[in-house]
């Protein structure tokens, strides 16, 4: 256990906390709303904290934690997630300490006399154990500084993590009524807050919400044309050594992906519901203790990863919902440091996606809002303006202008005027009975003559051969933003045939006009090579800094990140400190690890010139 921090005596909080984040933490100012929620707890209030992936939550409590009397507590339901921060914070010299079901007694009985002893600022809870009653007589012995209810979407029953243990998290404030709270969630969902304002009893607390924009990774969404080769290209082009997720939406495919990228030379590691326990922990291990592994994964992957130098995401095959893509890219760049989000998508994805909606358990109903949530993700896909407005607007925020980082921005799409070959597509679709799917009506279009054709007698259809002037490939364009719009849907029940919808007959009328996406012909070759250093580094010293970073971590059994962060080794890169002053004013060095590191770290610039 670290010698504690003295407790800071300075009695302005404004200036307490300002202290505490330069000493402690070793940055400059706060982010965002950070200030605001920490002066509310020193201030003994309650907080509701709405904030996206990477933006800076933790501090939120620990600060408070550090400045006020007697321990905080902390409720996590990732048990993973409580020993990485635990780590974190161990390495800043602040004193703190898990306790969960992987603790033997002995280690549990430590853990409680140090408590008891006053020798901890901040103790992480697992929910069911924070109720049990040799906890709660602890807690009214030993008022805590405050609790923090972190991940509170789990008192949520809609969402996917419900826990049955938040919901008893209510009960705290009946019984520790001057113990301030903080609940912190990063979903955004409108529903969702109010379900945990209402569930916790913080209707009354202050509701702090910050922008969830994550400005710094870069949107990207294509079209599925040879979705590896066009995978290869970017690992290759644009994330060398990097850290990455790639996202399938199937166990096989998973496996597929991730055997082929070995082959060409990643070091690429599947992860799925499938793999036993303990080789998706290896892997899950690997991924965090490495540089440069690519974890290839289903959904199953992510909840509860704080690794903070992810730096791309890539899908290679379509989220179902606007709110699985927002949370899935939301796990890379939570460092702040440029990171990409990668999607290529195709027809396929819709009409597979289709069936296994319509396959599924549910009401009617349930499927009717599945259906709506898809088909917003579609749209996505296919809009020609700034994809980060609109995903902002898909959760009620209003980017004034063009974010200037996503493919739209940096690559404007042409459009063309669409509206006649929409009508001829779907008069081709009403023509045929609304059985055919999209192959045998790009046939009837161009005026293709096989045996299908004449078999149902369709070489005699007034729409046979009108669309000549285009050819099969801008067909499909056309029918895939046809279906993506929802003028077309398809019918599963009969083998993908292309069915009209309602608004369809807008367009059969001209009573619309239809812009569609000109699909690029060649891939961009010119693509900004994004990666996270800087042009003007010396890669021989980040390198070197990198291997001393590698070998410290592994000393000490943690995370290479949990020594320091990018961030802070490309500012060691750029300055080149030569002496404890110099490096002790490097973003992300605090008091303690100065203390620590500083010698070996120096020790490596200097050796490097
Ligand atoms: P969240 O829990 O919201 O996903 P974290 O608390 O893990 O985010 O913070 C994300 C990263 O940002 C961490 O590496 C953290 O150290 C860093 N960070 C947080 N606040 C600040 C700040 N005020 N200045 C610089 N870095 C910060
Ligand atoms: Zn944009």
């Amino acid at each position: 256990m670290s010698e504690p921090f003295a407790k800071c005596s300075e009695a302005n909080p404004q200036i307490a906390a300002l202290n505490t984040l330069r000493q402690v933490f070793g940055y400059e100012s706060f982010r965002g709303p950070q200030e605001a929620i920490i002066q509310q707890l020193l201030a003994g209030g309650d907080a509701l904290v709405i904030m996206p992936t990477g933006g800076g939550k933790s501090l939120c409590y620990q600060i408070p934690a550090l400045l006020r009397e007697g321990c905080a507590i902390v409720v996590s339901p990732l048990i993973a997630l409580m020993q990485d921060q635990v780590e974190a914070l161990e390495q800043l010299g602040v004193r703190a300490a898990y306790l969960n079901s992987t603790l033997s007694p002995e280690a549990s009985n430590a853990i409680e006399t140090a408590w008891l002893n006053d020798q901890l600022d901040l103790l992480y809870v697992a929910p069911e154990r924070l109720l049990q009653p040799r906890m709660l007589e602890l807690l009214e012995q030993l008022t805590p500084a405050l609790f923090a209810i972190d991940e509170a979407h789990c008192v949520s029953q809609w969402g996917h993590d419900f826990r049955e243990d938040y919901l008893l998290l209510s009960t705290l404030h009946e019984r520790f009524p001057a113990v301030p709270r903080i609940a912190l969630t990063a979903t955004a969902d409108g529903r969702t807050r109010q379900e945990i304002a209402q569930r916790l009893k913080l209707e009354d607390a202050e509701h702090f919400i910050a922008s969830f924009d994550r400005p710094n990774i870069s949107y990207r969404i294509a079209l599925k044309d040879n979705p590896r080769s066009q995978l290869l290209r970017f690992l290759r082009d644009e994330q060398q050594n990097n850290a990455g997720i790639v996202y399938c939406l199937s166990r096989k495919r998973v496996e597929e992906t991730a055997r082929w990228l070995q082959t060409q030379g990643f070091n690429a590691l599947p992860y799925h519901a499938g793999l036993p326990a303990h080789t998706r922990e290896e892997h899950q291990r690997q991924f965090l203790r490495n540089d440069g592994v690519i974890i290839v994964a289903t959904i199953a992957f992510g909840m509860g990863i704080d690794k903070p130098d992810v730096r791309f995401v890539a899908h290679l095959d379509l989220p179902k919902t606007v709110e699985a893509y927002y949370q899935e890219t939301g796990r890379a760049g939570r460092d702040g440091e440029p990171a990409d989000a990668w999607l290529v998508y195709g027809l396929q994805d819709v009409i597979m996606l289709r069936q296994m909606l319509q396959q599924s358990q549910g009401t009617d109903r349930h499927k009717q809002e599945e259906q709506h949530r898809l088909n917003a993700m579609l749209g996505l896909c296919e809009i020609t303006t700034c994809r980060r407005q609109t995903l902002l607007g898909y959760f009620g925020e209003t980017l004034p202008e063009p974010c200037g980082n996503c493919d739209n921005c940096l690559n404007p799409v042409e459009t063309w005027d669409g509206t006649e070959a929409a009508q001829m597509a779907l008069s081709a679709v009403y023509r045929t009975g609304q059985r055919f799917g999209v192959n045998h009506l790009i046939d009837v279009l161009r005026g293709t003559e096989n045996d299908k054709i004449f078999q149902n007698d369709h070489h005699h259809l007034p729409t046979f051969g009108v669309g000549q002037a285009l050819d099969a490939k801008r067909w499909r364009s056309v029918f895939r933003q046809l279906v993506a719009r929802g003028y077309l849907s398809v019918d599963m029940a009969r083998f993908g045939a292309l069915v009209l919808q309602h608004s369809a007959r807008e367009v059969l009328r001209g009573e619309v006009t239809v812009a569609l996406r000109q699909d690029p012909k060649t891939r961009r070759g010119n693509q900004t090579t994004k990666t996270v250093l800087p042009e003007h580094i010396d890669i021989a010293l980040w390198e070197a800094l990198r291997d001393c970073r590698r070998r410290l971590a592994e000393d000490q059994g943690i995370p290479p990140y949990i020594v320091f962060h990018d961030r802070t080794l490309q500012e060691i890169c750029s300055l080149r400190p030569k002496t404890i002053e110099e490096f002790a004013a490097i973003s992300g060095v605090g008091e303690r690890k100065c203390a620590k590191y500083a010698e070996a770290f120096l020790a490596v610039v200097a050796q490097v010139e």
